[in-house]
């Protein structure tokens, strides 16, 4: 059987060269620390995580919670080595981290059929490779990517505005059009009467934001600016910008409303909608606390807010597969945040699945497709079809999962009906990876 070439032993590579392993092909996993140093790791082990010590939400009802479930039944070593090292922390899943990457860092490191090497790679090498490289990658190999996918396909940062559920907009407050009615009506317009807007002007630019690391200071400089920022230069800024209601006449008054948030439809299913124009620096209570001042975003289920960090990510949309293959090479396989999933749980997911796909395209196997009603099939779904014009990261949440068949109302129920049915799909699924066919 051919060796796989992981690159990076992140959480995305670490679970990737486990998967391949696990599945009896050799793995070489490149890893640049500790020779070379990302501007957030601080150890030399795998599986670091910079950040937060917790996995999020455990348990049935969340949908991070149903990803690390199906992960579970998927044979994680990343979710293996979380639940022996977990800390309390209520309902969610945080780790000793040391513990933690200590652990991922010597089964993969003591694998047989595992080498690794302290080197960072600087352009992709022939044959069969998983690039986990990360929201730092290093310029060298960024610049290659560059040329390797088109260096409008390649982000250096993540400019996002909050995402809200369909299922949760006030829809007799708001209303589909397009400015001056030109081309198929596609936004949902929240109107403002003048004293609304002087309301939510008010909280805006009075909020508090997050703090700014160090590297992540040249984001505004790169032609992104985060909406408070943006109206704190005055009321005019915004109205003449993001909410400018020129050509929008609300129909249920016949009148052109002050001014106006324009949202837009944002994967495929119709199902989830982003606040065109806001992306935010706002701690992320405040952006709950503001943006729900909105006509029609009072009670709004917001599935991701705004970020914006310093990340590298691909236009998936355009360039992968749902099997996290690279269009125009077949044994290329991309994952971690590099693929535009966002979080610690996401990217070792994702590795997950493209490391299933690597040791089986070694073999010979047909690469495999989680179901899309489960979640990490719907993240494989979302980052393959969302609007390749306005990509952006995304965390695991309901809303990217297909609807029920059957009409609920209660959103606990509907959620727990949604997580069975897709721990009773991936255990299926768990199935044929073990007796499938041939390419
Ligand atoms: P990483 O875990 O970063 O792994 C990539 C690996 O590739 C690294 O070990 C790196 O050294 C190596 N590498 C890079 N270039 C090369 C090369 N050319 N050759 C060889 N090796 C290379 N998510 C959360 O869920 N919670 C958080 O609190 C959180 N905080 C974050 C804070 C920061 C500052 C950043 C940047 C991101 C944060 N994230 C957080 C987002 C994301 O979940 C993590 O970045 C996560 O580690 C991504 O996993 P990954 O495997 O894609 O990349």
């Amino acid at each position: 059987v051919p060796k796989v070439t992981v690159i990076g032993a992140g959480l995305a590579g670490s679970e990737a060269a486990w998967q391949i392993a696990s599945h009896g092909v050799p793995v070489v996993l490149y890893e640049m620390r500790p020779v070379k140093k990302t501007p957030a790791h601080i150890s030399d082990q795998f599986a670091e995580l910079v950040c937060s010590n917790s996995l999020r939400a455990n348990g049935l009802t969340n949908a991070v919670g149903v990803l690390k479930e199906e992960m579970r039944i998927l044979n994680s070593l990343i979710l293996r080595a979380a639940d022996k090292h977990a800390v309390p922390a209520g309902g969610a899943l945080a780790v000793d981290r040391e513990g933690f990457s200590g652990e991922v860092t010597a089964i993969l490191r003591n694998h047989p059929l595992i080498e690794v090497r302290n080197e960072e790679l600087e352009s992709l090498p022939e044959g069969i490779v998983v690039v986990a490289t990360g929201p730092l990658t290093s310029p060298a190999l960024s610049k290659h990517l560059q040329e390797l996918t088109g260096e409008e396909y390649l982000y250096f940062y993540d400019a996002a505005a909050p995402i809200v559920e369909k299922d949760s907009i006030d829809m007799s407050k708001v209303y589909l059009a397009s400015r001056y009615d030109k081309g198929e009506a596609a936004y949902l317009n929240c109107p403002m009467t003048e004293e609304e807007f002087n309301r939510f002007y008010e909280a805006l630019i009075t909020a508090e934001s997050a703090p700014v690391k160090e590297f992540e200071k040249e984001i505004y400089f790169e032609g992104c600016m985060p909406i408070e920022v943006m109206a704190k230069r005055g009321r005019q800024t915004v109205l003449f910008g993001p909410m400018k209601p020129v050509g929008l006449v609300n129909p249920h008054t016949g009148e052109l409303p002050f001014a106006v948030v324009q949202l837009r439809q944002d994967n495929a299913a119709g199902t989830l909608y982003n606040l065109v124009g806001f992306q935010t620096h706002l701690k992320w209570g405040e952006q709950k606390r503001v943006f729900s001042l909105i006509p029609g975003l009072e009670n709004a289920e917001f599935v991701r807010y705004g970020v914006m960090h310093r990340n590298t990510f691909i236009n998936s949309p355009s360039l992968l597969h749902p099997t996290y293959q690279f269009k125009r090479r077949d044994n290329l396989f991309f994952a971690g945040q590099m693929t535009g999933v966002e979080g610690y749980v996401e990217s070792a997911a994702s590795g997950l699945i493209a490391g299933l796909n690597a040791a089986r395209y070694a073999k010979g196997l047909e690469c495999l497709v989680p179901p899309p009603d489960t979640a990490l099939g719907s993240m494989a779904q979302y980052i393959t079809t969302a609007d390749f014009k306005h990509f952006q990261p995304m965390n695991a949440n309901f809303g990217l999962f297909p609807p029920l068949e059957e009409k609920i109302k209660n959103k606990k129920l509907k959620n727990e009906k949604i997580a069975l049915r897709a721990i009773e799909k991936i255990q299926n699924f768990s199935q044929n990876i073990y007796n499938s066919t041939c390419k």
